[in-house]
């Protein structure tokens, strides 16, 4: 009999989450059926997404949503053989049984001495965002200039290394001097620490006197309201995320940004990755190959222990990743 642990949440997020909103579980599983598999999660993820949708589609007490890396250890189905590597989305949990249904094999050409783990992060969900959301409502071009935030994070990671492949200026910033110092590593133009700049304002226009072209938002707040007066006519703004806003009970108010939009005209669109599902995988092979030829470089931040799970979320939220932050079980 396998007994699979799992993360619950407790209730719901007040603010940020905290250890005590969580609460972990045991269960037995039962006897594969004919057709069903059984998976042990080896790599699991945690992503700023699941503190908004925890709201949006969880009840309190639910196993907590997320995706996995997870290897098949029984086998009643032909079609799944034990030992064979999956990406699934079934929560916090370290086994589970499935009908292969919604579960994905990675890559046949994934080569074994690449990380699996890979598979949530640059060659997996985020990478695949910061691809079709790059390309295709950014749009940019040769010699535009092009700024993220969150720049050191699993998405922005990839979008600033996207967008030096395409030959454009590259500015990034992200919340610490060593995240700053990576940026420079993996081939950003310029980056900023914004959490000790004494103007938001000024960093910007530091990095890039003459404005930007595109803007990948993954925070908005306070950065937004800096940033968009500083598009060139014509820029195209990516709304990838909020994370600023993802623990506020009611947003705060900002400028109102239509006369920006307006005199500037500049077009900006909110986007998720789920749009692209019918070529998921084009963008994964893309960023696979672009791993093997070292052309996009990639980071992880490791949390060992399925028990740290909770741990490993609340310090990716807040800032302790550099790149994807995954957790080995
Ligand atoms: P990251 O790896 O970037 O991790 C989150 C990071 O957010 C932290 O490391 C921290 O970095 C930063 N952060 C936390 N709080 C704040 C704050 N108040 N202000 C500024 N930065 C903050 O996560 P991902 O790369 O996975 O996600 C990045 C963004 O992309 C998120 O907004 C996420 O929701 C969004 N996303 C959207 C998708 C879509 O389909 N639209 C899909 C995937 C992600 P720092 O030290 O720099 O503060």
């Amino acid at each position: 009999m396998v007994v699979s642990k799992s993360w619950t949440m407790v209730k719901h997020f007040a603010g940020a989450p905290k250890p005590e909103d969580f609460k972990l579980i045991e269960k037995e599983l039962p006897p594969l059926q004919e057709g069903e598999i059984l998976l042990e999660s080896v790599f699991l993820s945690v992503d700023p997404y699941m503190r908004p949708y925890s709201r949006r589609i969880m009840k309190e007490g639910d196993v907590m949503i997320g995706s996995q890396v997870a290897r098949i250890i029984e086998s009643k189905n032909s079609a799944f053989a034990v030992g064979g590597y999956y990406v699934g989305n079934c929560g916090w949990t370290t086994h589970f049984i499935s009908n292969g249904k919604g579960l994905h094999p990675l890559l046949s050409e994934w080569p074994g001495s690449l990380p699996r783990s890979l598979a949530l992060g640059t060659v997996g969900m985020p990478g695949v965002t910061a691809y079709f959301g790059l390309l295709e409502i950014c749009n940019p071009k040769e010699g535009d200039v092009v700024l993220v935030n969150s720049a050191a994070g699993a998405v922005g990671s990839v979008v600033g290394q996207i967008a030096k492949i395409k030959g454009c200026k590259v500015v990034g910033s992200a919340g610490s001097d060593d995240k700053i110092q990576y940026l420079k590593e993996i081939g950003f133009d310029e980056a900023f620490n914004y959490k000790t700049v004494s103007s938001l304002e000024e960093a910007l226009k530091k990095a890039s006197p003459e404005g930007y072209d595109c803007y990948f938002e993954n925070v908005g707040g306070k950065f937004a309201d800096a940033a968009l007066p500083q598009m060139k006519d014509f820029g195209r703004i990516a709304v990838c995320g909020a994370i600023s806003m993802y623990n506020d009970a009611v947003p705060p108010s900002g400028p109102y940004i239509q006369p920006t939009l307006l005199f500037k005209q500049l077009r900006m669109e909110g986007f998720l990755v789920t749009r692209w599902s019918d070529k998921y995988q084009e963008g994964q092979k893309q960023l696979l190959k672009w791993v093997l030829e070292g052309k996009v470089k990639y980071h992880e931040h490791i949390t060992k222990g399925f028990e740290n799970m909770p741990a490993g979320f609340i310090g990716m939220l807040s800032g302790e990743n550099t790149g994807k932050a995954i957790i080995q079980v």
